[in-house]
């Protein structure tokens, strides 16, 4: 039997030869056309498994051959398929966290140079079974690739204009704006705006105190589409934040013709402005953007009073930030503002 060791020496000679013939040219007619590969190995050491098995191990590891540098050769291992079978875990999972009642919002407090709670951000949690409360950064890009964003972006929403349909009978709370995060994904949609004007209607929600907030990858592709979108809802009362604001590679021009209302400073700027003169740099502009296009600024992520100080003595008051509160349920929201209303 030949040692493993140089099967797989064998098998990525003969990948390389293979590349390396697809390299040339292909003529089509009268044109020339250059075609990439890239090669997914599985060594079949002993035969106890499906041929099917193996080739779910191919195709496994040219999917990640695929996700790296050009003309790459990869070989399975079988990290690869614990990756996989806890990815398919998960999207399961999250196909019936809906159903489950899983998904909870919380509210993280926007407050104003004097530090009054002016707003909140609504924040996706996912309460699960086992692990607990978990984070957005792990599951959004999951709900994003499978298209469940849009039903889970549309509890959102609802969830947060119910809230504020709540809040509006109360003098205490009737002022505060709930942002919710609408991912580029969901509004591209082409039933969107619908599903919205949906979730306006059952919930009959002032939809002044309500803001969007969107990211600048919205608009590298079908801005047209997106702006025209922005258009509609804001016509009705929305407004809309730019989310991570200085991230993306958006034009100022562009950016110039949308109806935004508020620059969201992102927190990785925020949290260098007094370590780094570059990123004080970029916020003082954005700040300065912010005022030649008659938009509100709002800083997330400042963590600490000199921090706030700076951002106030450049001319940022509204601010976000675990300096004033981190996301928590509704309960300990409203028990805030009752706090402060008797102090
Ligand atoms: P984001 O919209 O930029 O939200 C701000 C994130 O920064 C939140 O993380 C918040 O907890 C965190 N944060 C706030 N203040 C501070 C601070 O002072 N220091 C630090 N280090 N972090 C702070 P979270 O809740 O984990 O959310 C992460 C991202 O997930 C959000 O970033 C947003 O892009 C996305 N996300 C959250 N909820 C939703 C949702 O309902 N729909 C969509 N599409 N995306 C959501
Ligand atoms: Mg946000
Ligand atoms: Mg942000």
């Amino acid at each position: 039997m030949v040692a493993h060791g140089k099967l797989r020496k064998l098998a990525e000679h003969i990948a390389y030869k293979l590349l390396a013939a697809l390299d040339e040219p292909i003529s089509v007619g009268e044109e020339s056309a250059l075609v990439t590969a890239s090669v997914g190995i599985t060594i079949i050491a002993d035969s106890q498994r499906s041929a099917d098995d193996y080739l779910q191990q191919g195709d496994m590891a040219l999917s990640q051959a695929k996700a790296s540098v050009r003309r790459a050769v990869r070989f399975f291992d079988p990290s690869m398929q614990a990756k996989l079978l806890a990815k398919v875990k998960l999207e399961s999972e999250l196909r019936q966290a809906l159903e489950h009642q899983q998904w909870r919002l919380h509210y993280q407090p926007q407050v104003d140079r004097l530090g009054r709670l002016i707003g909140v951000e609504a924040l996706l949690r996912w309460q699960h079974p086992g692990r607990g409360l978990v984070s957005p950064g792990e599951f959004i890009p999951l709900l994003e690739s499978t298209g469940l964003i849009n039903d889970v972006g549309e509890w959102v929403l609802e969830e947060a204009c119910q809230q504020l349909a709540q809040w509006a009978g109360s003098p205490l709370l009737n002022r505060l704006t709930i942002s919710v995060n609408i991912s580029p994904l969901q509004f591209r949609e082409n039933n969107f705006l619908q599903r919205v004007e949906q979730v306006f209607q059952r919930t009959q929600a002032p939809l002044e105190q309500l803001k969007l907030e969107v990211t600048e990858t919205l608009f590298v592709e079908a801005r047209d589409d997106a702006r025209d979108k922005m258009l509609s809802l804001k016509a009705l009362g929305v407004r809309f934040s730019l989310d991570d604001f200085g991230t993306g590679y958006s034009s100022l021009a562009y950016l110039a013709q949308l109806p935004l209302d508020q620059l969201k400073i992102d927190q990785s700027f925020v949290q260098q402005v007094l370590e780094s003169k570059a990123n004080a740099a970029i916020v003082e502009s954005t700040i300065a953007l912010a005022k030649s296009l008659n938009l509100d600024v709002i800083a997330e992520g400042v963590e600490v009073e000199a921090q706030q100080a700076w951002l106030m003595a450049h001319g940022c008051h509204a601010f976000q930030g675990y300096l004033f509160g981190r996301p928590v349920s509704v309960n300990d929201i409203e028990a805030a503002v009752l706090a402060q209303s008797y102090a």
